[in-house]
């Protein structure tokens, strides 16, 4: 009865979403589907990427698919980008030792293992370590250089305590704390995965106008279960002006 009543929820969950374009070109970034949830793949040089996220398979399988078509191996991989410490998210890092990960300090516990999730179903995780090690915490606001790529670091917590969104260029990368309907619009993050769904809408509405406060630019939008939408910032602005 437990495992039909999931499974249910589960469905109802994802039902309604936009589906996950694997290979999708977003301004130059590659997104790869790894079954339920997606990579961006970020190419830094002629031998180097970083990655956003690094998927749910623990052998990584799509990553490195996409790593050899490009004729490169898992050591070309030097960034991780940690949107958070859920296990589809982080299945693949062990497969990119060169890789420094990078998540918010706020995360550190959760990706390594020391800490579990506090959401209704994810609070049932066993906590164990993942063998993880984030190696570069950093903090709301930072800014990081891959190769020719800016990329700007903003905390939104809800989903998770430590759960980051990472504007690269100007694709804002939202990992779980949005997702994105079929019809285009964005919602927040599902109320049984995150540890506060009140606390996830407000990030979104307060990231929504720190954008317009420091005049940041968004073009494209990437949700890691919901695929990506090209339409500038309007659909979280709609988002935000809709939660007030
Ligand atoms: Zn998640």
């Amino acid at each position: 009865m437990l495992v039909v009543a999931i499974v249910a929820l589960l469905a109802a969950t994802f039902m309604g979403r936009q589906s996950i374009t694997d290979g999708a070109d977003v301004n130059g970034l590659r997104i790869v589907k790894d079954g339920i949830v997606s990579v961006a793949v970020v190419p830094v040089s002629d031998t180097e990427v970083a990655l956003v996220d690094a998927g749910n398979d623990k052998s990584a399988k799509a990553i490195l698919a996409e790593l050899s078509r490009r004729h490169l191996g898992p050591d070309a991989v030097t960034t991780i980008l940690i949107t958070h410490g859920h296990p589809d998210h982080t299945g693949g890092v062990a497969m990119f030792p060169k890789a420094q990960v990078v998540a918010l300090e706020a995360e550190k516990a959760l990706v390594e293992g020391r800490a579990g999730a506090n959401g209704p179903l994810t609070r049932l995780f066993p906590v164990s370590p993942t063998g993880i090690t984030v190696t570069r915490a950093v903090a709301d606001g930072d800014k990081l250089i891959l190769g020719p790529h800016s990329v700007r670091v903003f905390a939104v917590p809800g989903h998770t305590q430590g759960s980051a969104a990472y504007l690269v260029d100007d694709v804002l990368f939202m990992g779980d704390a949005a997702d994105a309907k079929s019809d285009g619009t964005v919602i927040g993050s599902p109320w049984v995965f995150s540890d506060s769904q009140p606390q996830d809408r407000a990030s979104l509405v307060a990231l929504d106008e720190r954008f317009t406060r420091e005049n940041i630019r968004v073009n494209i939008i990437a949700f890691s279960h919901s695929g990506t939408l090209a339409s500038g910032r309007a659909p979280l602005d709609a988002y935000a002006a809709g939660s007030k």
